[in-house]
This record gives structure tokens, sequence and C-alpha cells, in this order.
């Protein structure tokens, strides 16, 4: 090399270095030094998420992006602090709350700074006569369950990760609790919101029940996935808590069988608070049972559930169902969280023949797509050697629900093959959903790993999300990559 170009390459060196430790002082007087790490035992843990790739790649000691930075900001304030500087600097910002995502929302694949919003984790208030909360977004589900609890009021949103994910995670991603049939989406709970846009300026809806001012602005970021800002407080409706809840299984000769008591008794205009259909490779695996195995939970005063449970039970047995009573409805609940943990042996198990790829391609849309669905799907897949393809309907509405596959596809090669095969197993599960005309998604999001599929999934409409991508956040600083949106120079 000769002198000139080792000269050039030493001053730009040193321009790096004094970039970032310029960087680092600005987000040390952002937030304070307590709250800004760069170490790396940190910014390893927070390298991953709940995703079979992000597992994968850590379960595998595999060399993943790291973040440059971890920031944990205290209040709104220093958020739009740190986001002005992140666009000076150009440096990508991903939002992280829980890291319990699935499809690889959080992964920094650009580096930049982790912005974690769990120290913004207060109750701020509980208005009890008009029924709602206002919190800040890094709270953890269960912590605001617990703290409405013993004022005798719900949010009714509990997912299963309700123990290690938050309400900016929620709201990011438009989750969906167990009781969502009754309660609705987190998305259906919102009456306010707090969000600090990619340039720093803060912004807040207005908490109504309803409103007719012009377009629901505060819906595009429901679900947008750190990529338009940073969620940082949202008021929500609530509930007392239910007088009384209910359970109980029936079983079905087939899955149709089952789906068609799940549609006639939402078009009945009753509303379970969860109906959980297992088709019959789940049934057996989870009840040892042969047929289609429904248990649903009905939740109110006790006068209401009565009425809407044996109306129920009258459409079911009417269709050939058989009462089996309250205990697999009640053995559901009472493990509605051991059932999913330990998630990584779940996603993740080594078996004598190899890796097992699990999927999470939870789908929605009208009852008839949920019929077809789910015999195309198995169909299409079961060209995989080794594949086991089950499934289970919940989360209704009156016009549909929800289809959320398991898909184990034992002997993976243990290597970066299996990516490839997950990757072609997605996208083989995906053609079938949008060929039929339902979403890419109902709970988890998009994320990283189905981000290829939004182009198709919105049509002509993406161009618009694109542009408003553009227009908000210029440098493209926040979470990018994700949702389909363009990436970063890497
Ligand atoms: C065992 C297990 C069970 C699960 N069960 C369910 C279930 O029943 N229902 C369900 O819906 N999901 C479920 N999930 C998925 C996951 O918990 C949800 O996607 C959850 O909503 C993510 O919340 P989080 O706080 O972990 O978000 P994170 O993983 O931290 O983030 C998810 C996405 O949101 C963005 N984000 C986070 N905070 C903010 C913010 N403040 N502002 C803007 N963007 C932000 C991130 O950048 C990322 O893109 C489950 C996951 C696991 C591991």
């Amino acid at each position: 090399m000769r002198r000139g170009q080792r000269a050039k390459r030493g001053s730009r060196m040193g321009e790096m270095l004094l970039r970032e430790v310029m960087l680092y002082q600005e987000l040390v007087g952002a937030v304070g030094e307590r709250w800004v790490s760069r170490e790396e035992a940190e910014r390893t843990s927070y390298a991953k998420d709940y995703s079979w790739l992000g597992r994968t790649w850590v379960r595998k000691g595999w060399k993943v992006p790291l973040p440059d930075y971890v920031v944990w900001p205290g209040s709104t304030e220093e958020v739009a602090r740190v986001l002005r500087i992140a666009n000076r600097y150009k440096v990508p910002v991903v939002p992280y709350c829980g890291g319990a995502g699935v499809q690889g929302g959080t992964l920094p694949i650009y580096g930049g700074i982790i912005l974690d919003v769990k120290r913004m984790d207060r109750v701020l208030e509980i208005d009890e006569a008009n029924g709602t909360v206002t919190a800040q977004a890094g709270i953890i589900g269960q912590n605001l369950e617990w703290a409405l609890n013993q004022r005798g009021l719900t949010l009714a949103h509990i997912p299963q990760s309700a123990y290690c994910s938050g309400l900016g995670g929620f709201l990011a991603t438009r989750s969906a609790g167990v009781l969502s049939t009754r309660y609705g989406k987190i998305t259906d709970m919102v009456l306010g919101m707090e969000v600090v846009l990619p340039q720093g300026e803060v912004v807040r809806f207005r908490p109504v029940p309803e409103s007719a001012a012009g377009p629901d602005l505060k819906r595009l970021f429901l679900g947008s996935e750190g990529t338009l800002g940073v969620i940082t407080e949202a008021t929500l409706a609530v509930h007392p808590l239910p007088e009384c809840r209910r359970f109980r299984g029936v079983a079905f000769p087939d899955t149709a069988t089952g789906l068609e008591a799940a549609r006639q008794i939402m078009r009945r205009g009753l509303r379970p608070a969860a109906m959980r259909l297992s088709d019959e490779l789940e049934s057996l695996f989870l009840y040892k049972r042969a047929g289609a195995l429904m248990v649903w939970c009905f939740d109110g005063f006790a006068a209401q559930v009565e009425a809407e449970e044996g109306e129920a039970l009258r459409l079911a047995l009417a269709l050939g169902g058989e009462d089996l009573g309250p205990e697999p409805g009640e053995d559901w609940w009472e493990h509605r969280y051991t059932s999913a943990y330990p998630t990584a042996e779940n996603l993740l198990l080594k078996s004598e023949e190899g890796w097992t790829i699990g999927t999470v391609i939870d789908t929605a849309g009208t009852f008839d797509y949920l019929r077809a669905v789910h015999g195309k799907m198995s169909q299409a897949l079961s060209r995989y050697e080794g594949l086991l393809f089950a499934a289970h309907f919940s989360h209704w509405y009156p016009t549909g629900g929800m289809m959320y596959p398991y898909v184990l596809c034992m002997g993976a090669p243990d290597d970066e093959r299996a990516a490839d095969l997950y990757f072609r197993i997605q996208r083989d599960a995906l053609r079938v959903i949008l060929d039929l005309g339902g979403t890419i998604n109902h709970h988890h999001g998009v994320g990283l790993t189905l981000g290829e599929f939004m182009a198709e999934e919105f049509g002509a409409a993406f161009a618009t999300l694109q542009a408003i991508k553009r227009l908000l956040d210029p440098h493209n600083i926040m979470n990018p990559g994700k949702l389909g949106f363009e990436g970063r120079e890497a």
C-alpha cells in the first residue's frame, strides 16, 4: 500500500473512532451513563428474539449481528433525544420491549442502537368510572394485569407471553390474547396513544372511545413494529373482573364439523371469551383423542354465562358434538402458559435424527377460508419428509377466525441448510395463504421473517405505506429492513 493511501485510511479510521466516541458521549448526555451500554455480553443478549432464526443463531453459536449500543431511556423526552441523536449520526434504532417477538422484529441486523423501553413501566392512571387505564409502553403485560386486578379490573389481554412481553410490543405487533374473541385484540382496546416520531417529535392521540375527525391516524402506528416511531404511552379500555368464568370441552367427529360449530356459535351472536378448536392431529397429541376437540370459556355475569354457554352447547350437540364437561377446558386454562414453555425446546428440538424446524404461520380469514386453508396447506407441505402439520383455530370474529398451524420438520440438517429449509417451508405455506386470499399474519406481526410477503399482501397500497415511511423517517433509522421496508447498506 502506498504511503498516501495508508495516510488516507488512517485518517478515515480516526474519523470513525471520533464519531463513535462522540455518539457514545451524546447518548450518555441524553439518558445518563448508567443507561447506555457497550458491553459485549449485553449487546449479545439483545441480539436475538424468540423467532426460530434468532434462537437458532444463539443455540448454534453462530456469529450474529450485534447492536453497537443498548440504551434504556427513562422518559418520553429521553426517547425523543435519542432519536434526534440517531438522526444526526444516521444510525439505526431498534425499539425493544419484552423481546418475546417471534418474527425477528428486534434483530439488530444493521447494528446501531437497541432502545429498550422497559424502564418506562409505570401505570399512570386507572380511571375506574370511565373504565380506562393509562400506562407507559415498557410495562410487562402481567404486571399491568395484576395492577388492574387489585382494583377489581382486567385488561383481558392475556397472550401466552404475558410474563415476558410488554405493552409497547403488544401495540407494535397488533397482538391478541387468549380471550380476544370476547374482549378484542390489543388494537380494539386502545383509546389514546403517545408516539415519538423518528425525528424526535412527540405526537399524542386523544383518548376518546371513537371519533370522526378525519382518518384514524393512530392506527398507523399499531402494527408498525418500530419502523415508524416509538410508542411511549397508551390509554386502554378495561373491564370489571368477570363474576363468573365457565369452561367446557366438546369433541367433534372431525375438524370440518368443529369449524361449522364455531361458525354457528359466532353467527348466533354468542361471544365466548375463548374458543379453541384443535384439528385431528393436535387433538391426538394434546388430548389423546380421535376427532377434533374444542375447549371454550364463557365469562361475564352468571345469568349471561348460563344463557350463552347453554345456547353454544345446544348448537354443538346438534352437530354431533360430545359434551366432555368442564375438565378439558379447565385443564387448558390452567396450563395456558406452561404449554408454551420452555419455548426454545418447543421450537428447536435436537433429536437423534437432527434438528427440528418450527415456524409461526398464523393466518386469518372468513369461515370459508379457514376450511380451505387447513386442507390445502397440509397438502402443500406433505412433500417435505419428516414434516408434521397440526393446527388449532381460535380468535374468532362474527365473520371468521384464525388458524395457527404448527409446522415441525424433524431431521433438519444441523447447519446453515436448516435456514434454507425453513424459508422453503414458509414460502410454500404462505403461497397457499396468499392464493386463498387470507392474511399473512393474524397476531405475531411481520418482522424480518415475513417481510418478503408484504408487497403481495398490500398490493398497490404498499407503495403508499413505503412513501409514508420515507416521509416520517427520511434517514431510514427506524428498524430498517423490517416489515418489508428497505434495508441499509451493511
Ligand atoms: C412463548 C410465547 C408465547 C406467545 N404468545 C403470544 C400470544 O398468545 N399472542 C400474541 O399476540 N403473541 C404471542 N407471542 C409473541 C409476542 O409475545 C408478541 O409478538 C408480543 O406482542 C411482542 O411483545 P414484546 O414486548 O416481546 O415485543 P418485542 O419483541 O420487544 O418487539 C416486537 C416488535 O415491536 C417493536 N416494538 C417494541 N416496543 C416498541 C415500542 N415501544 N414502540 C414501537 N415499536 C416497538 C419492536 O421493534 C419489534 O419490531 C408469544 C411469544 C412467545 C415467546
